[in-house]
C-alpha cells in the first residue's frame, strides 16, 4: 500500500493520542453534559477530536480543561463549553452546509466535521490559515474547505448555507452572513463590543426577514475586518 506524506502524519498523530487523551476527553464530555449540553452528536464530536493536538506544547496539559488557550496571533482557541454551546444551538443535522467564521486553531471546524457537516471556515490571519490547514490535513479532515479572507464578506461561490457559526465578536450582524443563508437557515453569533458578548441566534425566515433569539454571554476576541498578512 503506498502512503501519502499526509497519510503518514495521521499514523503519527494517532500515535499520540493516547488512551489517557482519550481518558481525559470523556471527562470533558461528562462535565459538559453536567453543564447542560444535551446534543449527543455534539457530545460525541467532541469526544471524537484530539483537542490536544490543536494546542502550542507550552499549553498541552491543559487541552482537556474548561478553559481558553492562545493559539498565536493574539487568538485563542474557544474553551470547550462555547464549542459545544454554539455546535448545539446550530441545530444541524448531517449533511448541511456550514459557514464558520475564525477558522483560529481549527478545532471548532473539526468538531463540526465530526457532526457530519460540510465545513467552509474563513480566517483573516495568515499565519492560522496555514497552520489550521496543515493541522486538518494531518488529521485527516480533507473535506474542511479554509480559506484565508475577511468573514465580514461570507463566501458567496459556496452559499448559501444552512448554518453559519461566528467564532469571534462583531459589533452587529454582517449582512452578507444573513443574505448567504438559505430559508430557513441559523446563524451563531457573539454580538456586542463589551467584555463579554451575547450569544445572538438568528433564524431566516422563508420571506428573508430574521427572527432573533438570545442566549448566555461568552468572552471572544473581536471579529476585525480585512486581512492581516
Ligand atoms: N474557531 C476557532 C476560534 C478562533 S478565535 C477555534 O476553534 O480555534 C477567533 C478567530 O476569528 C481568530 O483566529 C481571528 O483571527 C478570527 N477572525 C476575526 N475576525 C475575522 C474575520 N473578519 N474574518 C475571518 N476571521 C476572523
Amino acid at each position: 500500500m503506498k502512503f501519502s506524506s499526509g497519510q503518514r502524519f495521521v499514523i503519527q498523530m494517532s500515535a499520540i493520542d493516547t488512551y489517557r487523551h482519550k481518558g481525559m476527553r470523556s471527562q470533558l464530555v461528562e462535565l459538559l453534559r453536567s453543564k447542560g449540553i444535551s446534543d449527543e452528536r455534539v457530545l460525541h464530536a467532541i469526544e471524537q477530536v484530539p483537542r490536544h493536538v490543536f494546542f502550542d506544547k507550552a499549553f498541552i496539559e491543559h487541552a482537556y480543561e474548561d478553559k481558553a488557550f492562545q493559539i498565536g496571533s493574539g487568538q485563542t482557541i474557544s474553551q470547550p463549553y462555547t464549542v459545544a454551546y454554539q455546535s448545539q444551538a446550530l441545530q444541524a443535522t448531517p449533511g448541511m452546509k456550514v459557514l464558520e467564521i475564525g477558522t483560529g486553531s481549527g478545532y471548532q471546524a473539526a468538531v463540526l466535521a465530526e457532526m457530519g457537516l460540510k465545513v467552509f471556515s474563513i480566517e483573516r490571519h495568515r499565519p492560522l490559515y496555514e497552520k489550521s490547514r496543515k493541522m486538518l490535513d494531518s488529521l485527516g479532515y480533507r473535506q474542511i474547505k479554509t480559506t484565508f479572507g475577511d468573514g465580514y464578506a461570507g463566501w458567496p461561490v459556496f452559499a448559501p448555507f444552512d448554518r453559519v457559526i461566528v467564532t469571534a465578536a462583531a459589533p452587529e450582524i454582517p449582512p452578507a452572513l444573513v443574505e448567504q443563508m438559505k430559508p430557513g437557515g441559523r446563524l451563531v453569533i457573539p454580538l456586542g463590543q463589551e467584555e463579554d458578548q451575547v450569544m445572538v441566534i438568528l433564524t431566516r425566515q422563508a420571506d428573508g426577514s430574521v427572527v432573533r433569539e438570545d442566549g448566555e454571554l461568552f468572552r471572544f476576541v473581536p471579529m476585525l475586518p480585512g486581512k492581516v498578512f
